[in-house]
Parts: C-alpha cells; sequence; structure tokens
C-alpha cells in the first residue's frame, strides 16, 4: 500500500474560485501537499491522461472540459492515501455523493464534477508522474 495519491482541482472549481476551499478540506483531512502546480491541459494532454476512458461516449466531453481552463494539479501524502482520499472526494456524481464530501459542496454535475482522486495506487503513480518530475516531486 502506497502512502500517496494523485488530485487535480478541476477547471469547474477553478473557474468557481474554490481553489483555496478545496484545499483548505484536503489538509484538514490530514492529507499533506508534497507537489503542487496550476496549469492547463491542451485537448491532446486531456485525451492522454484519459486514454482509459477513449470508449465511453462521454470521452469528449470530458477531454474538452478538462482542457477548457486552468487546474490544479497535486501529489498527496498520507497513510492509506488512495482509498482516504476518495472517501474524501464523495461520488464521480455529486448528486450520490455523502455529505462533507468535495463533490458534495462543491460539484455542478457528473461530468463537471470539481476534483480528480486517483483510483488505485498504479494509477496515483502513473498520474503523478504524468505531472511532475522528479525535481518537482520531493
Ligand atoms: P471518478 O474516478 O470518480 O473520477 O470517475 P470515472 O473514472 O468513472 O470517470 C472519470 C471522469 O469522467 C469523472 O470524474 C467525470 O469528470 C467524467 N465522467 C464520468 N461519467 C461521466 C458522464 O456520464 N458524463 C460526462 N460528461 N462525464 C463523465
Amino acid at each position: 500500500m502506497s502512502n500517496r495519491t494523485f488530485t487535480m482541482i478541476k477547471p469547474d472549481a477553478v473557474r468557481g474560485g474554490n481553489i483555496g476551499n478545496i484545499l483548505q478540506m484536503i489538509n484538514a483531512a490530514g492529507f499533506k501537499i508534497v507537489a503542487m502546480k496550476y496549469t492547463k491541459l491542451s485537448l491532446e494532454q486531456a485525451g492522454k491522461f484519459y486514454e482509459v476512458h477513449n470508449a465511453r461516449p462521454f470521452y469528449g466531453e470530458l477531454t474538452e472540459f478538462m482542457s477548457g481552463g486552468p487546474i490544479v494539479a497535486a501529489i498527496l501524502e498520507k497513510e492509506n492515501a488512495v482509498a482516504d482520499f476518495r472517501k474524501l472526494i464523495g461520488a464521480t456524481n455529486p448528486a450520490q455523493a455523502e455529505e462533507g464530501t468535495i463533490r458534495k459542496k462543491y460539484a455542478a454535475s457528473v461530468g463537471e464534477n470539481a476534483v480528480h482522486g486517483s483510483d488505485s495506487d498504479e494509477n496515483a503513480k502513473i498520474e503523478g508522474d504524468f505531472f511532475f518530475n522528479g525535481l518537482e516531486r520531493p
């Protein structure tokens, strides 16, 4: 079990002025930020990041949304990071997300759902490597 996960604050939440609120929830839940950057994905980069979903009907919508504005990408550290962070962000569809979760508070829809959280240790590593080189990730 790894103690790191990867997150993005998605364009809807950045646009809504919620970077600070979301980082505060992340910190309050006991996660330490070990790498972070404010950036914007091209359509091609978003397509690559979400390649596993390329056969899904929402792939075009997803990659356009994710490249449509700036995001914050970060690597987070905590014991049991992947599972605990999935719990903190809540269900993919905010209508089904539990009270107190980030998506319940800040997400508007299943597509524009405020935050990303890795779904496995393996993907946390792949996704962190997608955004951060060794120097940027102490
Ligand atoms: P996650 O692991 O909770 O982020 O959910 P998934 O891995 O199933 O989907 C990845 C991302 O694709 C979600 O966070 C949404 O941004 C997007 N997504 C999932 N389902 C839909 C959908 O039905 N419509 C749209 N437009 N986007 C979706």
